[in-house]
């Protein structure tokens, strides 16, 4: 039995929102989006004893209605919302029983806008461990009744709010009196022009007067209004949150009895904090995710490309030789591949950070790394997408949502493809084999290894450098202000890190994947099709008319129309060649190259590096790959925004193609810039 009642979740962050979700849907959910912003939307689906099926919205978790990022403006446009069909019909708030003073706050906050809430108050057995007794009591008095305590972890008293639910709940008063800070004529001057019925409504007005269902007469009327009264909604806000804090204040000692002053016992908690020990810990759990994601993943990878590569073979010998065929075998199943090659990484470095997350153990990290990256415009939360990085961007950019502040993400996604990802490790050992001797130096090191690391630093530093400047540009000033408590640090809960695992799977696959797969089927058509297969006197009847020799494809010919813009890099048409085709990822120029120097086996780097170190330039007759054209195509990989796997997710997760587009224009400048400036200094 559906029924019409909208039911929104809302509460702190970490208040154990996602637990209840889970536990109150049971993985009966989907994930949309909101327009026009970054935020997903999860909706899921709660079943009652009478049947009677509940749509849940979980909204992001929030401390307080009056702070001005994407979330809390998510929040209001959905709470305020006209449109019925966007509006929750009730709300229920989550208080986290260890941090009632931040609870209330926002509890208030939300009453106040008159829908009817139940509060449910979660984690009353870390209260209870930590020396506190909570007056139920008195949280019953505070919002008449409409209270329910749960555990979301053991799932204690979900049943009783299963059964609460049954009846609509009620719209409540609140007891709390607050004065108010807007000017009587701003406030009539508002009303004259907008049915402002609900009480407390306009300080959210007054602060996002762009908020989606105001009619643009009105945005412009609010914003006019603010003007010529010289509303300084910031101090108001200011003034309102002192307020609300000084009331919570006084009603705290009715509500949290301390009993007695536990000292943290837990031993693993003092080690993490630890100055030494605490920064050890974290350097070996990044090594640990490190190695997941690069080593582990590879044969679940391997198993991957394998059964693809079996399924086109199986498939081009029991299908027709036609170009449907063609088009299934060598465009849609790699294509294909292309997307589910990248599951075991994203399941992996989610599995973690799911892990790390829900053990309270990222908090510590986000102090830990906040001052060092607010330098250079990041957050202490980008650590682990660049680290990650190294591996492979794509996971990499979807664990930068993890940051809550908008221009710290940004920063960090447009940043973290310039981490020398594993993509590149073919590129990089091919080409540093070519032009680097095999010697040592110093006695112990092996400066074809020395530059590899190189490489990596380069990457690193580049991605540092690129922060700085996007700080500047973007102008992120150090505001994310990290409004974080450390809570203890316990076992997670595996359910959740597999449902975690299990969404960020099925986003990327289905809708960064989508992209990828429309890509790599276009990168197909430029590879085996050309002018000459499409001219009709085409005089070839037995063999495939459409296939044509790769220089003489699309791509090879747009390698050739290339040529004199590539030229002053040191490329010639051929690399041109390959540098098309390996947008579709790095690794794919080895192949090219191999194909194009008709190699009879693409994984043979032997046999391609003599064909390459044996080219000459046609109109000199001198060698062709010097060590100036050597780095200077290791520069150009280690800058070029060659994937179009990160372009997809980045379009996904910035939810406009601005970004990937700023993106693609200033890792290819700096490539070339780079490339030729190594390339004129080499030769
Ligand atoms: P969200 O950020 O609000 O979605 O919070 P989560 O649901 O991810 O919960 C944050 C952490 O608190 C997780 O480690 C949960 O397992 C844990 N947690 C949630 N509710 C409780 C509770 O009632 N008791 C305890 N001990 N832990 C809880």
């Amino acid at each position: 039995m559906a029924s019409t009642r909208k039911i929104a979740l809302l509460g702190n962050p970490n208040v154990g929102k996602s637990s209840l979700f889970n536990c109150l849907t049971n993985l009966r959910q989907k994930t949309g989006n909101y327009p026009g912003v970054t935020v997903d939307k999860k909706i899921g689906y709660c079943t009652l004893s009478n049947n009677e099926r509940l749509e849940l919205q979980d909204l992001p978790g929030l401390y307080s209605l009056f702070a001005k990022s994407i979330d809390e403006g998510v929040v209001i446009n959905t709470l305020l919302h006209t449109d019925h069909h966007v509006r929750p019909t009730e709300l229920i708030v989550l208080l986290d029983a260890t941090r009632l003073r931040q609870s209330l706050l926002l509890a208030y906050q939300l009453l106040k806008l008159g829908l009817p809430v139940l509060f449910v108050v979660n984690k009353m057995d870390l209260a209870a461990q930590s020396g506190n007794h909570i007056n139920q009591e008195a949280i019953k008095d505070l919002f008449h009744e409409q209270v329910i305590f749960i555990n979301a972890r053991t799932e204690e008293g979900i049943d009783a709010l299963k059964e609460r639910l049954i009846d609509p709940i009620e719209r409540i008063p609140t007891n709390i009196e607050a004065q108010n800070f807007i000017p009587n004529k701003v406030t009539d001057k508002v009303q004259e022009n907008l049915d402002v019925e609900r009480d407390n409504v306009l300080y959210y007005l007054l602060q996002y007067p762009y908020l989606s269902f105001l009619k643009n007469e009105q945005r412009v009327y609010l914003q006019r209004v603010i003007e010529e009264e010289r509303v300084n909604v910031a101090q108001i806000m200011r003034d309102v949150t002192v307020q609300l804090y000084h009331k919570m204040d006084e009603l705290l000692p009715g509500i949290i009895v301390q009993k007695e002053q536990i000292a943290s016992t837990n031993k693993l908690d003092q080690l993490t904090t630890h100055p030494i020990w605490g920064n050890l810990i974290f350097i070996s759990l990044l090594l640990l995710i490190f190695q997941a994601i690069f080593a582990w993943a590879a044969y679940p990878m391997d198993w991957i490309d394998q059964g693809f590569a079996r399924m086109s073979q199986f498939f081009e010998q029991i299908l027709p030789n036609s170009i449907i065929t063609d088009a299934f075998v060598n465009g849609i199943i790699p294509g294909l591949n292309g997307v589910l090659i990248f599951i075991p990484q994203i399941a992996i470095l989610f599995g973690f950070i799911a892990i790390l997350e829900e053990s309270g153990y990222m908090a510590r990290v986000v102090v830990l790394m906040d001052k060092l990256f607010q330098h250079v415009g990041l957050s202490g939360r980008s650590i682990v997408p660049l680290i990650s990085g190294v591996a492979c961007a794509i996971p990499a950019v979807m664990a930068a949502r993890t940051i809550a502040n908008p221009k710290e993400r940004l920063i960090t996604i447009l940043v973290t493809p310039l981490m020398s990802c594993s993509a590149r490790l073919p590129v990089y050992t091919v080409l540093i084999a070519l032009v680097v001797p095999n010697k040592s130096v110093f006695g112990l090191l092996n400066l074809q290894g020395l530059v590899l690391f190189a490489m990596y630093v380069i990457g690193t530093i580049a991605a540092l450098l690129a922060s700085l400047i996007l700080k500047w540009i973007l102008k992120q000033q150090g505001t994310s202000t990290l409004v974080m408590e450390l809570t203890n640090l316990q076992i997670p809960k595996w359910k959740n890190v597999g449902i975690e695992m299990l969404e960020k799977v099925k986003i990327f696959t289905f809708q960064a994947g989508r992209i990828i797969l429309v890509i790599s089927v276009i990168l197909w058509v430029l590879a085996s099709f050309g002018p000459g297969s499409l001219s009709s006197d085409s005089p070839q009847v037995n063999k495939p008319a459409y296939t044509v020799p790769l220089e003489e494809s699309f791509a090879g010919i747009l390698g050739k129309k290339m040529e004199p813009v590539i030229a002053p890099l040191g490329f010639d048409w051929k690399i041109g060649m390959a540098l098309i085709t390996s947008f579709a990822a790095r690794e794919v120029f080895v192949g090219t190259l191999s194909t194009i120097y008709k190699l009879a086996d693409e994984d043979d780097t032997q046999g391609l590096i003599q064909k390459l170190a044996n080219e000459k330039r046609p109109k000199t007759g001198q060698l062709m790959y010097t060590p100036a054209l050597g780095f200077s195509l290791l520069i150009f990989y280690a800058f070029a925004m060659q994937c179009m796997s990160t372009l997809a997710i980045v379009y996904r997760e910035t939810k406009s193609w601005k970004w990937p587009l700023v993106q693609l224009i200033y890792m290819t400048g700096a490539a070339y810039f780079f490339a030729w400036i190594t390339y004129v200094m080499l030769s």
